[in-house]
């Protein structure tokens, strides 16, 4: 399981002002300002979905920033950023609080299970406010059966095949009249 390899700062447990609860949007709108930088669109399109679940949770935290960036790297591009951010024992995911921001290896996306494995659990790191991993993991737990509710249903469709691949197999068949 990915770790944070200890770049949570001190600034994490400061408190600020709660300002309640914000409602949420309906629809597509994407709550307290999700960014998802890179991947392609499916992955985007899975990122937020995972995200949206989290959403009323985070916006419910203390402090006036709920913004959160997801940034999906090439798996050797995350391994480089991984290192400049010393996480060196994540493998594919790991999250920098303050900057709200979480980077995922596009491995994270290679099947399902990876990707409702490593994100929930990132957005667990925020939802706790916490750098330990059994509590993230309790939040995730939640998030995941959330989102695999939510999110791998027709919202989140397959990546799309190409329809000349599907038109080929659909060929009638030939010399029966
Ligand atoms: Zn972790």
């Amino acid at each position: 399981m990915e770790r944070l390899a200890g770049i949570f700062p001190r600034l994490w447990s400061l408190k600020s002002l709660a300002l309640g609860c914000y409602l949420l949007s309906q629809g597509m709108l994407l709550a307290q300002n999700l960014t998802v930088i890179g991947g392609t669109s499916f992955q985007k399109q899975l990122t937020a979905c995972i995200e949206r679940v989290t959403a009323e949770d985070l916006d419910r935290l203390p402090g006036l920033d709920h913004s959160m960036t997801i940034v999906i790297l090439e798996h050797e591009r995350f391994l480089q950023v991984k290192d400049s951010f010393r996480a060196y024992r994540t493998k594919l995911a790991f999250s920098n609080p303050s900057t709200r921001r979480i980077y995922l290896s596009s491995d994270v996306f290679k099947n399902l299970d990876t990707a409702l494995r490593c994100i929930p659990h990132e957005l667990g790191h925020f939802v706790t406010q916490s750098v330990y991993e059994d509590h993230a993991e309790i939040a995730a737990g939640t998030i995941r059966k959330r989102a695999h509710e939510v999110c791998t249903r027709p919202a989140v469709p397959d990546p799309p095949r190409t329809l000349s691949s599907q038109a080929s197999s659909l060929r009638p068949p030939i010399g029966t009249e």
